[in-house]
Parts: C-alpha cells; structure tokens; sequence
C-alpha cells in the first residue's frame, strides 16, 4: 500500500501554480503527470531533512522540539550553554516542590529520539554566534530564557548580603555561578522585595521546610540555611493585598509551615479600606479566594490543622503599600544593615480592590533593620546579538506567534517570547505557538531556507572543536544524572547535584565516576 500523500509540486510546463503535501511518498524525482500539461515535483520525507536548532533546553526548548517532531521531516539540534539540560526546572522549581520535576521524564523522551540531538556545554554568543546557527539550519527557536535581573534602580543596591533572587535560588538549586555567593544569614531580619512566588519560594527556603533535607538543595546551602539565625522575615509589596503575583497555592503552603508566624503589615489593612468578605464579590475568583485566606491571615483565624513543624519562632510578615527607597549600609563591613521604604497609598476602596490599580506615593517613611536583603522583583531576558530586536516593555525578544521581527529563520519561545512570568504550563503553550508558525512557515513556503540544503550540526561542530570546546552529549548527561543520584542516596537525598563544570565535564566524558 502506498503511504499517504504529503507534499507535491505541480507545475504547468514551467510555470508554479501551488503545492500540495505529500509526507512519506518515495518520489525524489519530476515525474510526468497523466495530465500532459503538468509536471509534478515530489519529494519525500526520507530524502528531505528540516534542520532546526534550537537554543536552550528549559521546558520552552523541549516543548517546541516536541511539537516540532510532528513533521517528520524535522531534524532538532538543541543547544544548551550548561553541561545539563531542563534550565529552571533543575535550577529554578524550588527544592521542596519535587513533584514539578516529574515534567523531565517527557523532556527525557523527547531528547531519545532518534530526530534530536541535545549539545550541552555550548553557549550561544561566546562558542557559537547566532550567524554561525542561521547559516547552517534551515531556522533556529531561541528559547534561552530570562537570565538576568531586574533592578530596583535605587542607591545602596550594590550593598553587601544584598542578593537577587536569582542568584539566591541559584545557590540553593546548584546553578555552577552561584556557588560561592556571598550570602550571610547570621542577621536577625530578612527582607525580601517583592510578592511573586518566586518570593515566597526563598521565604519558605528561609524557613527550612523540615523535608528539605531529602531533596536536591545543595549541600553548601543546606550547611548554611542550618546555621540561620533568621528570625523574622518581611515579604515586601509596592502595592497592596489585591495586587500581588503569588498564587494561592503557593501562599496556602507558607501559611501551613508557618501559620502562627504569618501576619500582614499593617495588619489593619482590609479594615482601612472598608474591605469585608462582603466587598470581594467583584473580584475574580482565584484573586477572591487568594484574598479571602488573607483576610483570615488579618483576622488572625487559626490553622492548626495545617500546621507542619517549621524553624521555631520565625516571623513571617508580609507588608504591603512599601516602596523601596534607598539600602543603607554599614560603613565599617559594607554590609546592609537597613530598607527604607516610602508609603503608598490607594485614594479609595474601589482603587484598593482593583487588581491592575498602582497606589500613590505619600510623604511617610519606614526605615527597617535588617541584615539581609533577597531581590525578587522579576527577571529578564539577556540579548545575546545586537541585531535581536528587543521588547523592552516585557524584557523578551519581540515577535509576533513566536516569530521574530526582521529575521525571517528566526524564531523564539519559552520566558525569552513572552516575558519572564508564566508557569511550565504557560511555557507549554508559547511553544506550541511558535512551533505552529514555524510547521505553518514551512508549509506555505515562506520559509525560503528549505529549498536549500543546510549541514546542521556537522558545520557547528566544526567551530567548537577548533575552539577546543567539549560537546555534552544526552547519554554522557545520563551519566551526570546517575552519579548526583548515586551521591544523594548515600546521604539520604534524592540527588546530590555537581555543582561544578569542570567536574561536570570530566563525569560526561566518563572520567570521573565519583
Ligand atoms: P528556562 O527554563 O530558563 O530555560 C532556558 C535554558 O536556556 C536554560 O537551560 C539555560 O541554561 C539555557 N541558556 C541560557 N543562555 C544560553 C546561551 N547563551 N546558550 C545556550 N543556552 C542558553 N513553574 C512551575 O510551573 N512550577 C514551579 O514550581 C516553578 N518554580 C519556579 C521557580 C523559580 C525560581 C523560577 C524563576 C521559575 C519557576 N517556575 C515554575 C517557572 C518556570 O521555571 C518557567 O516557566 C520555565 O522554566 C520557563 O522556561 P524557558 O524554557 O523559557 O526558560
Ligand atoms: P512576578 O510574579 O512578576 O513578581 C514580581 C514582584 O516584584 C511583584 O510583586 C512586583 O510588584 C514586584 N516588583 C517589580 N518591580 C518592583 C520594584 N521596582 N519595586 C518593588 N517591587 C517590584 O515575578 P517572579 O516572582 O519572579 O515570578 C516569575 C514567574 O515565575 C511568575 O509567573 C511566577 O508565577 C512563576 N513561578 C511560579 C512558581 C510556582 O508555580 N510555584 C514558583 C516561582 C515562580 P508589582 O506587581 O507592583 O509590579
């Protein structure tokens, strides 16, 4: 049986009329039509091969290769700057929400089909340029997300023990820059700016969940965050209650490991704006029901029966209408010893109960001791070429379904296509978009690339042995993978992560085998 039709060309005596798709057929040659007047072009998905890299193998760079597999005339190289591949889901997801990591079976699969390559320790725009990529595949998806922060752009934010989140997850998580960050948790009082989860992630880190000693976290940060004299911890908003950017999930977990220390600041808050259970009608359910758990942090209701057993005596204060001002610092250690924040305010009730609202600045001042200040105000996305135009509203790539403007191979998904906000959920669906334009780009041919041959990996692999760089293939990742586990398992952990490149290196090339 012949299989079904694909793709064909018809011509009318050497004019193009059109195409159609013909997917498997074993034509490689113009054969003659019935119809005298038509030659017919086919080709087969055997002989034609869609070379696509894709740059970065969080869940954006595996989901688009997953989605792009569905032609089957698609080849996927994906190119990663660590030795190890999954980006946040390794070096973000927090160490106590095991479970979210399941997601690297799927990625897993994926990466062992015999249409995939995964090329790990290759950093797009110091081992390869992006040029060098556009030359030899058909596209190329960047899907590197958002590694850089945002800044508070305010005076003393250079102090020392003043961290970004980033860096302070990276530690925690094993990310080989973050492993000797300078962090001191021999202070009192932490602030952490900012009420999006990944917030509320380095506040329940701060407040040691008592499983968080079988997991991934790393030992360094393990030995530290044991020491802690943390006491108090203040999760700080420009805004208000209704404006935050945790999710109720997240906030109902911190609550449970640490009910009879959370409070709001000032406590009165709902009660100054006339907020009751009455007022929150309007709002959406999952903001009303976020709300209506922090009404009852306010009025102080007791969940006892939620409650695990967590560091003893740690306050855990979520402030509200704060906006950062200025950090002071020691001037003998250089070390943050206060936040000064300026109050906000919100004209009325209505303003207050409106999600998108942005309070105004008033003439009242705060000035917080502490000795720890942990950034988590948000993320963006670094650009590794001049020439990638720049969406500087949501610290991402601009484009249009995934497409990037002025660069016709070029497409991108994932954190660095939509800004750095969106679960692994909402990474799933940016790649499914940018995989439908580029399957849709190939069909109508407006991906002129294809008409030519590309080499792929065979010319890019050129380049990185002349630099002498060590490709990580996906088996030599295995190996990675079964040694943090074997070292996890001989201290009761789930994994024991390298934290280390070199080691890294010498355990993929089978060196190393502790
Ligand atoms: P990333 O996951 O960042 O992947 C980008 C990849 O590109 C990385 O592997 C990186 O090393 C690589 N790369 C970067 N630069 C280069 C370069 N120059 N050359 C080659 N490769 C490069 N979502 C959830 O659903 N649940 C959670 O519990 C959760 N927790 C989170 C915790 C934190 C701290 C953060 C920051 C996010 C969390 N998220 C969570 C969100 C989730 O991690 C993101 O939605 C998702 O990882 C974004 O995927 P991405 O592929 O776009 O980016
Ligand atoms: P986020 O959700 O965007 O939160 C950023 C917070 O920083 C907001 O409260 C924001 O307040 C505040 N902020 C920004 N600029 C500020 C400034 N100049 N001064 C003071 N505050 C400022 O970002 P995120 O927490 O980094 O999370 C990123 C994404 O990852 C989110 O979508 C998140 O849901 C996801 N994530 C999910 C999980 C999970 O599912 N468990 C865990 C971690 C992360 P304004 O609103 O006032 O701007």
């Amino acid at each position: 049986m012949l299989p079904a039709i694909r793709s064909a060309y018809f011509r009318p005596l050497g004019k193009s009329v059109g195409t159609i798709s013909l997917s498997s057929l074993g034509f490689t040659r113009t054969q003659n039509c019935l119809n005298p007047n038509y030659t017919l072009t086919l080709t087969s998905s055997r002989n034609l091969s869609i070379n696509i890299a894709i740059v970065g193998s969080g869940p954006a760079g595996f989901y688009t290769t997953q989605k792009l597999l569905k032609d089957p005339r698609v080849h996927v190289d994906i190119y990663e700057k660590l030795p190890v591949p999954f980006g946040l889901v390794r070096y973000g997801v927090a160490p106590d929400h095991q479970e979210i990591k399941n997601v690297i079976n799927s990625f897993t699969t994926v990466a062992n089909s015999d249409r995939v390559n995964f090329y790990g320790n290759v950093n797009l725009g110091k081992d390869i340029l992006l040029d060098d990529l556009i030359g030899a595949y058909h596209a190329v998806v960047l899907c590197y997300g958002s590694a850089q922060d945002k800044m508070l752009q305010i005076d003393g934010e250079d102090s020392l023990n003043t961290i970004s989140a980033r860096n302070f997850v990276g530690w925690y998580n094993g990310v080989p820059e973050d492993k000797n960050l300078d962090i001191n948790l021999d202070c009192d009082t932490a602030c952490i700016i900012g009420q999006g989860n990944v917030a509320l992630d380095c506040a329940r880190i701060l407040l040691r969940p008592p499983t968080l000693e079988k997991t991934d976290i790393t030992r360094h940060a393990q030995q530290v965050l044991s020491k802690s004299k943390i006491r108090k911890i203040y999760i700080i908003g420009r805004r208000g209650p209704i404006q935050t950017s945790f999710t109720i999930k997240e906030l109902r977990e911190l609550i449970k490991l640490n009910e009879s220390g959370t409070r709001l600041d000032p406590d009165t808050i709902f009660q100054d704006y006339g907020v009751t259970q009455s007022n929150l009608v309007k709002l959406s359910r999952p903001r009303r029901r976020l709300t209506e758990l922090l009404l009852n942090v306010s009025a102080n209701k007791s969940w006892d029966h939620l409650q695990e057993k967590v560091a003893p005596n740690v306050e855990c204060i979520f402030k509200f209408m704060s906006k950062p001002l200025r950090i002071n610092s020691d001037f003998k250690t250089g070390r943050v010893c206060q936040l000064e924040l300026q109050r906000t305010e919100y004209p009325s009730t209505a303003i207050f109960m409106d999600e998108k609202a942005r309070p105004l600045e008033i003439d009242e001042y705060e000035v917080i001791n502490c000795g720890l200040i942990i950034r988590s105000i948000g993320y963006k996305a670094v650009m590794i070429d001049s020439n990638l135009p720049k969406d500087n509203e949501k610290g991402a790539i601009l484009n249009t379904d995934g497409r990037v403007h002025g660069h016709s191979s070029l497409y991108c998904s994932g954190w660095l296509a939509t800004g750095a906000t969106g679960v692994i959920a909402g990474t799933l669906n940016s790649s499914q978009i940018t995989a439908k334009s580029l399957l849709d780009d190939i069909d109508s041919k407006r991906l002129t690339s294809v008409k030519y041959e590309r080499p792929g990996s065979k010319l890019i692999m050129r380049t990185l042995e002349a630099k002498s760089v060590q490709v990580v293939h996906f088996n030599e990742w295995l190996r990675i993978d079964d040694l943090e586990k074997r070292l996890g398992a001989v201290v009761g952990k789930n994994r024991e992560k390298l934290v280390d490149v070199e080691k890294m290196l010498r355990v993929a090339s089978g060196l190393d085998h502790e």
